[in-house]
């Protein structure tokens, strides 16, 4: 465990280590609350760093502070790794979206919506408004306090490495995802807590630049596709993410495809063919 440490009046951060993508080593755990409190991301398999989360978490209630309940973001398993653990062990019920339940061997006792609130009482009152974020997963959710412009944004924005949008066939959509990331943006929030990395400070700046990378490889791709039609995706990855490190293009080959199916439902490319096969134009 990395931390514990204190983000704000009413937020508290602890880091776990979990099997996710490197850079990134850690899945962020956060504290919401100043007497009723909620954790998010009950993110670690391990079992020394399950220990040290009950110890983080019990801490709470020795300082007469009440655990409420355990939000999951998204249902990756970088996320849910001590979810049926940890409630069972803390006693504390699971709130998640029903899109996330519905990926997951675990009963959710409260299903989170677009829009609703988690009140939070205590000396530092506070309310989490639930944001739906899919498009990185259908069942994301971000938590956002409007009077004190904080967000947990989960996997929709990285301090560390960056966030891989799989295609349709590993439940992403590339096009949600930007749509989300435009309208996180739109909040006028002052620090975004991720998943991975340390806090983003005036997140709305990360959400554009993300938003014109993402824009900026597609018109790669419509480019290449211009000048050389007919590719397949093993040939674009090489021109299109020839930046990518070897290592990482498997990764890069998921959000490619993720682009084209982006492009092609917006009538920019034509694909012929299916599977391997499939030629882009
Ligand atoms: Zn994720």
């Amino acid at each position: 465990m990395r931390g514990p440490r204190s983000l704000s009046a009413a937020v508290e951060l602890a880091s776990f280590r979990t099997p996710t993508i490197p850079p990134a080593t850690h899945t962020n755990s956060y504290a919401l609350g100043s007497r009723e409190v909620v954790l998010v991301e009950p993110a670690t398999p391990y079992e020394d760093e399950r220990r040290a989360f009950l110890e983080w978490a019990r801490a709470f209630s020795l300082s007469g502070r009440s655990l409420v309940a355990i939000v999951v973001t998204h249902h990756h398993k970088d996320h849910v790794g001590g979810a049926e653990f940890l409630a069972r062990e803390l006693g504390l019920p699971l709130w998640m979206h029903a899109e996330t339940e519905a990926r997951l061997p675990l009963n959710a006792a409260r299903l989170l919506r677009d829009g609703e609130r988690i009140v939070l009482e205590g000396p530092v009152p506070t309310a989490w408004e639930v944001l739906h974020t899919p498009g990185h997963a259908p069942g994301h959710v971000c938590l956002h306090s409007a009077r004190t412009r904080e967000l947990v944004v989960g996997d929709m924005l990285a301090g560390t490495g960056t966030i891989l949008v799989p295609p349709a066939s590993g439940d992403g959509d590339m096009a949600e995802y930007l749509r989300q990331l435009r309208r996180i943006g739109a909040l006028d929030g002052f620090v975004a807590y991720p998943a991975h990395g340390e806090p983003i400070e005036r997140p709305e700046r990360l959400c554009r630049a993300y938003v014109a990378h993402r824009l900026g490889r597609e018109a790669r791709i419509v480019d290449v596709l211009t000048i050389a039609p007919g590719r397949t995706v093993n040939e674009l990855v090489d021109t299109v993410y020839g930046d990518v490190p070897i290592a990482s293009r498997p990764f890069a080959r998921l959000s490619l495809e993720a682009h084209l199916e982006k492009l092609v439902a917006e009538e920019r490319v034509r694909v012929s063919g299916a599977g391997a096969e499939a030629r882009y134009t």
